[in-house]
């Protein structure tokens, strides 16, 4: 279903193949049926969101090649929601002669944090200041050159705070002894190829959700202000309460990343505001991304749909914001007001389908338009 006037464009009923059945996915769906598009879920796990809202779902692990090649022939074109799908399933997927976007360097920059804090300094953007640390002596040695406190957080497969630890001087007091505590952080990462990081004093937390077509048109939604808690994302509201020039310093870091790595699709750079104003790079993931949630909602054309665009190779949507808006993730047992958010004015509801309301779980969200 590829068109023949622009190359490498779906058109309406192509289908959109997408590695990974998240809620990410499940939004990505709903926003590509909204295009008269359809979608086709790759998923390892047995009950997925996305499953719900998908013309097709293949339940098979990345590793299945005959599940893979099957896929690969169903679609038009192939995404991810997910930044830890291996690289090895994206190789074979293009050895295929599938079209997969973002394509793979996104994915190997965005999956190895020390990977991606070298690629963001070579583009002459600062991050935190870090140490690759293989073993305790590494830890010791990456302690005395970015200071404390610090956070030491595994290189690979780290989320919402899991795969972190925190080295503070409370922490060595706790331990009674520095060798005990760093014994301890060392430990709690599973004792895995990891990278200590300065802890930046930063003031408040932003994002930039940003789209890279096909033709390399740039689009950015405005710097979302977010707040975390135990490591997880509750809430992101528009607008930040951050200058213009901290904005432009933001919005300029997003479009080298999209820019530097011929990105095609939505990406979702997390940065630290210092006092003062300047920007730090936290990191970016390769994908439609949570602080971006109220896009839905406060834009004529949100993330998901954007994504859906850029890589479907149709022009990119207008995201300028029509409504202030503050997005609240409903995790875990948040889930159970769902009836009273169902009922206030001015929010809008969006629920994921899952079936367990497990602590940490992000079960849905809310966005309030103000
Ligand atoms: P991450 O999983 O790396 O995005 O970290 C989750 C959250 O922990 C961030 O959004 C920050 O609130 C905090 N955090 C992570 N790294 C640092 C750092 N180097 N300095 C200060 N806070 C950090």
């Amino acid at each position: 279903m590829t068109g023949v006037d622009h190359p490498g464009s779906v058109e309406p009923n192509g289908v959109i193949g997408i590695l990974g059945g998240g809620q990410l996915g499940r939004m990505l769906a709903m926003a590509a049926a909204q295009l008269g598009l359809r979608t086709h879920i790759y998923c390892p796990d047995e009950f997925f969101p996305a499953a719900d809202v998908a013309a097709a779902t293949t339940n098979a692990s990345y590793t299945d090649e005959k599940a893979l090649a099957a896929f690969a022939a169903s679609v038009d074109v192939i995404t991810y929601e997910f930044e830890n799908v291996p690289i090895e399933t994206v190789a074979f997927l293009v050895s295929l002669d599938v079209c997969v976007r973002p394509g793979a360097l996104a994915l190997e920059m965005a999956q190895d944090r020390l990977v991606e804090k070298q690629f963001i300094g070579g583009l002459g953007a600062v991050t935190a200041p870090f140490h690759a640390v293989d073993d305790l002596a590494a830890l010791d040695a990456g302690l005395i050159k970015v200071g404390r406190p610090a956070i030491l957080k595994t290189r690979r497969l780290g989320y919402d705070g899991k795969g972190q630890t925190r080295l503070t001087e409370a922490d060595i007091d706790l331990h009674g002894a520095f060798e005990k505590a760093i014994e301890f952080a060392w430990a709690e990462v599973g004792a895995a190829p990891s990278i200590l990081e300065g802890f930046v004093p930063f003031e408040r937390e932003i994002s930039i959700i940003g789209a890279r077509g096909a033709g390399g048109d740039i689009r950015l939604y405005d710097p979302t202000e977010n707040i975390h808690a135990n490591g997880i994302l509750k809430t992101s509201s528009v607008p930040a309460a951050i200058s213009e020039a901290t904005a432009v310093k933001a919005r300029s870091a997003a479009a080298d990343i999209l820019n530097a790595l011929d990105y095609v699709g939505v990406v979702g750079v997390e940065f630290f505001v210092l006092p003062g104003g300047d920007v730090v790079i936290n990191e970016f993931a390769p994908r439609v991304h949570n602080s971006g949630h109220w896009t839905l909602d406060g834009c004529a054309v949100s993330q998901f749909e954007q994504h859906i665009r850029a890589v479907a190779g149709w022009p990119l949507g207008d995201p300028s914001r029509h409504s202030d808006a503050i997005m609240e993730n409903l995790i875990g047992d948040d889930i159970h007001a769902w009836r009273t958010i169902a009922g206030e004015k001015n929010a809008c509801l969006h629920l994921y389908g899952k079936r367990d309301a497990r602590p940490g779980r992000k079960m849905g969200h809310v966005t309030r338009l103000r």
